[in-house]
């Protein structure tokens, strides 16, 4: 799937919407409303050295998408992040931590599993989702036919919070830009958010995990960058708290539409 981008006509909007801040008005093919407007060819814009910048901020902004990204290029943003992530002071938790927990996948994995922040095993680890919620993590991954290397599998919160407490909505703010840029560099066809920390921030809505569950909604990362589907569920742990065959149905209905969106078979649910 390639995104075909018409730099010049992008470019020729951006310097409107540029005009319309700063007044600055881009000649063009004069309108019948516009009486002032002295004739001027259609293309390429005026000012061919704001055009130029203009298309030249747009193919950066651009070049951050995955489908002008190779699969090499997004491999090495999300080394970029781990390396930022290992150095990351910016709260408390960069000190408390054992290990960071940047997350683990596939660079060109059509789903992005996020949960919450990394546990005591992924603190010692340095891996995301490797404890008991890890383990039914992998159950749900293979029960949908997939392996765990196919997905990408990362937190909202990079370090363990101590006691495993809730992220704070300052480590959230800290935070949030390395997910932001995973998901840039991946663009994956569909996250799945586990849990309601994860669907919360990502949605950034106050409604209940309850609520959000089995229905997709759309993750913005940025203007002018089309949104990504999100599958919000419940997350792993809760799972393992509440283990009843009712939650078990909620969590496989979620997974179900996931590939059935995605176009992948839908496995005959397992026992577990
Ligand atoms: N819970 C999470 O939210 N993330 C992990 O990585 C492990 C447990």
């Amino acid at each position: 799937m390639t995104r075909e981008v018409d730099l010049n006509k992008v470019a020729r909007q951006h310097l409107e919407m540029e005009g319309f801040f700063t007044g600055f008005a881009v000649r063009g093919k004069p309108q019948a409303s516009d009486a002032n407007c002295d004739p001027a060819p259609e293309s390429p814009p005026a000012d061919p050295q704001l055009a130029a910048r203009a298309v030249q901020r747009i193919a950066a902004s651009q070049s951050s998408i995955r489908n002008l990204l190779s699969a090499g290029e997004a491999g090495k943003e999300l080394e970029a992040v781990a390396a930022e992530v290992a150095q990351c002071r910016k709260c408390q938790l960069g000190s408390t931590r054992t290990n960071p927990v940047p997350g683990e996948g596939d660079s060109r994995a059509r789903i992005m599993f996020v949960g919450e922040a990394p546990g005591a095993d992924e603190d010692a680890q340095g891996r995301p989702f490797v404890g008991r919620a890890g383990q039914l993590l992998d159950k749900i991954v293979a029960a949908c036919g997939l392996k765990r290397e196919e997905v990408f599998i990362g937190n909202i919160l990079k370090c363990r919070p101590p006691e495993n407490r809730e992220p704070r909505p300052d480590e959230i703010i800290n935070c949030l830009p390395y997910l932001q840029r995973q998901i840039e560099a991946i663009n994956p066809d569909i996250i799945v958010a586990l849990g309601g920390h994860a669907a919360k921030t990502l949605l950034n809505t106050v409604k209940a995990i309850g609520q959000l569950r089995g229905q997709f909604h759309e993750y913005y990362s940025g203007i002018g960058r089309p949104p990504v589907k999100l599958m919000a569920t419940f997350h792993p742990a809760y799972l393992l708290r509440n283990y009843s065959e009712q939650n078990r149905r909620y969590v496989w209905e979620d997974m179900k539409k996931v590939l059935t969106e995605l176009g992948l078979p839908v496995p005959e649910r397992g026992k577990s």
